[in-house]
């Protein structure tokens, strides 16, 4: 008998012909999340199997493949032979002292000898005679012991599901480039883009020395935890202090913010071919401030030419704070570190921006240059 982690698989199965490209790109996917931790992957018909494994590791295994997109669901198991006795054997090491239950049992290999009920029951009986304050409830029992009998002569027996993250595995949808600030919106707009199996590189703008060492530690946290979802590693950090300069000494202060964005925007699109991405995600919400008007959305796109996904489009902001929550990166997100848009920011931002007065005051900057010049900053941070 082994312990073993049982993974299930999501969406992946609605390809139809690409399925063996999905499960590949999948099984890649599980092999990255587990780097680092010695283990064996199997594939058994529609499941994977995480296996030998040091036991010490069960707990981090198991965060790690909470993160995976395509995982349907997960759990901790033993593997056994299949004949009744050895998984009587596991059933036991499974079922708690006491309380209500019952063995469920799932025949994938239909030749096995005996009924889905028989083995229930059988199983169900010896545990019954085992466990004294143990009792049977079919319907609504505190534990259920599932019993999985494989076709390779094998099976599983295990005790919990645990809900995995669903979604499409990452990479399977192409590659963008998320613009992540130290907020809240951005990590989650990441998040929901790696949801749909994009590969999600990440792009952050600093305003050094206007925003300290600090704020830059959070972004980097932040991508941190995203790349448990994105397994992506590395993140471009690109200084726009000599941008919003520029902005500031020369052109009316209601723009600024809109003015900025166009930047962010031009300089994300040039990082965009370094790092090989079709698409720019950010974290925009409609309404949610001053740029993220109708008319502010436009003003950006108007630069690019590369798609701008917007994901948390049509999300409250408490709709957004419960995922940020949930995936784990509000806490950093709320630190009080100050974020370069809030540098320079001014008392009344344009919120209706028309681009032919946006364009005007553009005039007055060799946007080219400096362009040019922030991306002469690029760094980039292994994560
Ligand atoms: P967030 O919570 O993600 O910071 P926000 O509500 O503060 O968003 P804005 O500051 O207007 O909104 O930014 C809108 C989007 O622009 C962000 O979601 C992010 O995608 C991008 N963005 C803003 N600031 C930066 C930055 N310093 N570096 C990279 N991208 C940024
Ligand atoms: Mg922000």
């Amino acid at each position: 008998m082994e312990k073993v982690v049982i993974i299930r698989y999501a969406e992946i199965h609605l390809k139809g012909k690409n399925r063996g490209y999905f499960e590949r790109v999948f099984a890649n996917n599980l092999e990255k999340a587990l780097k680092g931790i010695r283990h064996e992957l199997h594939r058994t018909s529609g499941r994977y199997l995480v296996a030998n494994f040091d036991e010490e590791w069960t707990e981090e295994i198991m965060r790690r493949i909470s993160r995976v997109f395509g995982v349907h669901s997960y759990s901790q198991g033993l593997l056994t032979e299949s004949s009744p006795d050895a998984i009587y054997a596991a059933a036991r090491l499974v079922v708690p002292a006491e309380g209500s239950f019952k063995v469920q049992t799932h025949r994938g290999d239909k030749h096995y000898p005996l009924t889905s009920m028989e083995i229930s029951a059988h199983i169900g009986g010896r545990l019954l005679d085992e466990f004294p304050a143990l009792c049977v409830d079919v319907h609504t029992p505190a534990h259920t012991v599932y019993v999985d009998i494989r076709e390779s002569g094998r099976a599983l027996v295990f005790g919990t599901f645990c809900d995995g993250p669903h979604g499409m595995p990452v990479s399977t949808a192409g590659r963008g480039l998320l613009l992540i600030s130290g907020g809240i919106d951005s990590p989650v707009a990441g998040y929901m883009m790696a949801k749909r199996g994009l590969t999600v590189e990440l792009l952050h703008f600093h305003s050094y020395p206007y925003t300290n060492e600090a704020a830059k530690e959070k972004v980097v946290t932040l991508a941190r935890l995203l790349s448990d979802y994105t397994l992506v590693t590395r993140l471009t950090t690109v200084s726009v202090t000599h941008i919003q300069e520029e902005i500031h000494k020369k052109c009316a202060a209601e723009l600024n913010v809109t003015l900025l964005r166009r930047f962010m925007l031009r300089i994300a699109e040039r990082v965009s071919a370094h790092v090989g991405a079709g698409c720019l995600v950010t974290g925009e919400s409609l309404g949610q401030v001053a740029s993220q008007t109708l008319e502010g959305l436009t003003s950006s796109n108007a630069v690019v030419s590369l798609p701008v996904l917007r994901p948390l489009i049509g999300f409250d902001k408490e709709d957004i704070i419960e995922v940020a929550k949930k995936i784990g990166t509000f806490e950093t997100s709320t630190l009080p570190y100050e974020d370069c848009c809030t540098v320079f920011l001014p008392d009344f931002p344009a919120i209706r921006p028309k681009l032919p007065f946006i364009e005007e005051e553009e005039k007055k900057l060799d946007v080219e240059g400096l362009v040019e010049d922030a991306l002469s900053t690029r760094e980039i941070i292994r994560l």
